[in-house]
């Protein structure tokens, strides 16, 4: 039997909701229905200061807005909240015990005073900075000594030596890089909080996360979480990047451009109908010359192969003839 397709749109609710996240929730729920698969909505608020419930309520409300519906989540009586990984921290707390236990992650003590002079020291030196492993291996005097000064522990991924690590991404050629210039890196933060690179793993891991789809600016965090996938024995998902949105200007697509966020198209006057049209072409070709689709159309001629890997420009006017359709 094939296995069912199941993704993830996974914002950070720290802000407006940009077009450019409305574009992955919107590649995601086509492939999602184009395949009979699931959508997934998670919210990763594990960024406590920036994370607001208005930020969350705003990027809800403009997907329902644009017509995209996820298909799972935490059951509210009839309809489904996202889940929140704010909610699942003692899932991560059992996953970040077994890597300490097993010495695929330890307790790191060092200052942040201590990480920047030794980032400073590399740098001058000319190399990349990196962790060296310092508290890697603490004898249990040296441990107890940073424990009695106060020092709150944040937990470190041992990452593996000399591994050739290679991934085949949807939009992109096969990706391969050394886990020798990586670097331990951290997983849980001083506060007991999970990082993003970590999180997101188990996340999509538990979650039976078929395809990631996402920006490719998140392409750069991808080789860490193949690491972390590995250390925790998970089968890696399809990874799918697509490209940045450009201004006209080929600069990246900012505040500079005019309206980022959905709310403010929405307020503008364009139709949910056109703003999807026109949010399907940007980085999306489709086979012919046609280029009005309603969503039915759109989900029938979709497909992750005729993504591109070129950056995509946004095009005020295209929007405006677009929308001129509907
Ligand atoms: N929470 C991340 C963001 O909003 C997305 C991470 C991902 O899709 O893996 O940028």
């Amino acid at each position: 039997m094939k296995q069912e397709l199941r993704v993830r749109f996974a914002p950070s609710p720290t802000g407006p909701f940009h077009i450019g996240g409305a574009r992955s929730a919107l590649f995601n729920w086509l492939l999602a229905r184009k395949e009979g698969g699931k959508l997934i909505l998670r919210i990763e608020d594990t960024d406590l200061e920036r994370s607001t419930r208005e930020s969350e309520e705003n990027i809800k409300a403009s997907l329902r807005w644009l017509g995209i519906e996820w298909d799972e989540g935490i059951d509210m009586g009839g309809e489904y909240g996202p889940y929140r990984q704010t909610e699942r921290l003692d899932i991560y707390r059992q996953y970040t015990q077994k890597l300490l236990a097993s010495g695929q992650a330890y307790y790191c003590y060092c200052s942040e005073e201590e990480l920047d002079a030794e980032r400073q020291r590399q740098m001058d030196n000319g190399e990349n900075p990196h962790y060296t492993g310092r508290c890697r291996d603490l004898s249990p005097a040296d441990r107890e000594r940073f424990i009695a000064e106060g020092r709150k522990p944040t937990v470190r991924f041992r990452v593996p030596e000399n591994q050739q690590i290679v991934f085949k991404d949807m939009v992109r050629e096969t990706v391969s890089f050394e886990s020798n210039g990586v670097g331990d890196f951290v997983i849980v933060k001083s506060d007991g909080i999970p990082v993003y690179n970590y999180a997101v793993v188990l996340d999509d891991a538990l979650m039976k996360i078929t395809h990631v789809i996402r920006a490719e600016e998140h392409l750069s965090n991808t080789p860490r979480q193949v690491l972390l996938y590995q250390a925790l024995g998970l089968p890696l998902p399809q990874f799918g990047h697509i490209s940045l949105i450009l201004g006209k200007d080929r600069t990246k697509m900012s505040k500079r451009h005019g309206a980022t966020s959905v709310e403010q198209y929405k307020n503008l006057g364009y139709l949910p109908e056109g703003i999807v049209n026109f949010l399907a072409l940007l980085g999306w070709a489709p086979a012919g010359e046609e280029e009005i689709f309603n969503q039915e159309e759109l989900i029938q001629a979709f497909s992750m192969e005729r993504v591109a890997k070129n950056p995509a420009v946004f095009d005020v006017d295209k929007l405006n003839y677009i929308n001129a359709h509907y």
